[in-house]
């Protein structure tokens, strides 16, 4: 059963506070141009609205509440203390266009949290502006044409994709006006270098590599396809919203990337989803500092053994301009500092070797049973199939519906396109074993099901407040009450 809506439990009359009589001269009231004369609220007490959205809230699915190992996301869990630091009043009560002298503390975070992601990733510079994966992809993508443009070279507007790119990726380079040229995937699930020779000439832009990939797996040959696309005069954009795998192990800059950006609502654990605010910095070496958006933080007055520095904003000298209102998501920001500071260095590395652990110990648990096309090693996630030729019946759809029952999130389903019928399964570090083992159990389970009982499966999910769902038409045709 659907809940009622908010206007539907509303009772005329009924309301969560009533104030005293006045007992001081009243102000004047709006004037009557100004007033609405109907305003359709709903009246209800205090209990009503917490019951409400309580029991809404409990009709969806978290990472505070399950499981949510949804492929290419990093559901990781997002710890407490980010929000406790994201709270504070130094943080959380000050306003973008307040006086740099005022806010000199929010300025010095800024600063510090640019330097560790620029070393993190190994890079000369990074702007905090961009407010999702996407934009820093568009961002990045864009100082890779004002590049070329300053260089003189308007004819480099061919940028390459690998099919094993993440969506966004030829997206990005459509929006900026760029002509997109698709790189198959060798059998091994690498960049195919030989249709990357064919395609190196004196009209490329560049090469977008996601790296790990969107199976899951490391590029073989990386350090050779940058080589390629530098010989041709292109640059390299690095997709690094799979920096979980790589924290503290590998560094993109040094491999040879020269535009990234992050997703600081994976990798650096700021909540996501349901739309929330993100932020997708975007990192640069050395040649490409000057085309970065801006404002950035900088140091514009030095100091000295007595008084600290003084933190402003500059704007690089050939910059592809502003992508957002302000300076970007700070208390993303907050967050993300917050994040690094309780793991340091140490602990950085730690997270991407039990993110792969992780995602290494699901794969080796399933793939008798689940078919990996692609069965290497794999980083922080991998894509198994969800279909077999002795239970034609069950699809990576109903797999998906049936964890539900099982009380997981389920995969990613249907994406990266070059797998037939695929899961795409990453745990996240921050699961135990425990949770893990009860997922696989769900997942040989189900595909003893398939076998056994598949109605059960194409039924799916059978005790959620909604069921099978028309997903294209839940898409197109939203209903958001019962009215
Ligand atoms: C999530 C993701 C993106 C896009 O990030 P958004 O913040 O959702 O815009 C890009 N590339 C990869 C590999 C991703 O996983």
């Amino acid at each position: 059963m659907l809940e009622k809506t908010i206007f539907e439990i509303s009772s005329p009359g009924r309301t969560g506070v009533r104030y005293p009589d006045s007992d001081v001269p009243q102000a004047p009231g709006l004037p009557a141009s100004l007033l609405r004369t109907e305003l359709p609220l709903p009246e209800l007490s205090e209990l009503d609205v917490v019951r409400h959205f309580t029991n809404i809230s409990k009709n969806n699915y978290f990472i505070d509440g399950g499981f949510y190992p949804l492929g290419s996301c990093t559901m990781k869990y997002n710890p407490k203390i980010n929000e406790k630091a994201a709270r504070l009043p130094g943080f959380a009560l000050t306003h973008p266009l307040q006086p740099i002298e005022t806010v000199q503390g929010n300025l010095a975070m800024i600063y510090e949290l640019q330097n560790w992601l620029a070393e993190i990733g190994g890079f000369a510079g990074v702007s905090l502006q961009p407010a999702a994966g996407a934009q820093g992809e568009l961002a990045g993508v864009m100082i890779i044409r004002a590049y070329h443009l300053d260089r003189g070279e308007p004819n480099r507007v061919k940028m390459l994709i690998p099919d094993s790119a993440h969506g966004t990726n030829p997206a990005s380079s459509k929006m900026s006006g760029f002509e997109i040229v698709h790189l198959p995937t060798d059998e091994e699930g690498n960049v195919d270098m030989e249709a990357l020779d064919a395609v190196c000439d004196e009209n490329l832009a560049g090469l977008m590599l996601t790296n790990p990939n969107t199976l899951g797996l490391f590029e073989k040959h990386i350090v050779e396809v940058i080589r390629k696309v530098h010989e041709s005069g292109g640059l390299v954009y690095g997709d690094g919203a799979n920096m979980n795998a790589l924290l503290g192990v590998a560094r993109p800059g040094d491999l040879g990337i020269d535009v990234m950006h992050y997703n600081l609502h994976k990798t650096f654990s700021t909540p996501h989803g349901g739309g929330g605010p993100g932020s997708g910095p975007v990192l640069v070496n050395e040649k490409l500092l000057d085309f970065l958006p801006g404002p950035i933080v900088d140091i514009i007055e030095d100091g000295d053994e007595d008084i600290p520095p003084l933190y402003g904003f500059k704007m690089p000298e050939k910059t592809i301009g502003r992508l957002k209102a302000f300076y970007g998501n700070f208390g993303m920001m907050v967050r993300a500092y917050t994040y690094i500071s309780m793991h340091g260095d140490e602990g950085l590395r730690k997270i991407a070797q039990h993110a792969v652990l992780n995602a290494n110990y699901i794969l080796a648990r399933v793939k008798d049973v689940y078919h990996v096309p692609y069965d290497r090693l794999c980083m922080h996630e991998f894509v198994a199939e969800g279909h077999w030729n002795d239970a034609p019946e069950a699809s990576a759809l109903d797999i998906a519906k049936r964890l539900i029952d099982y009380n997981f999130h389920p995969p990613t389903n249907y994406f990266p396109l070059i797998v037939h019928e695929a899961l795409m399964i990453e745990p996240t570090e921050t699961e135990n074993k425990q949770t893990l083992d009860e997922f696989v159990d769900a997942l040989l389970k189900i595909a003893e099901e398939a076998r056994t009982n598949p109605e059960l499966l194409k039924e799916a999910p059978h005790n959620t407040t909604v069921r099978r769902m028309d997903e294209v038409k839940a898409a197109k045709d939203l209903v958001l009450c019962n009215c």
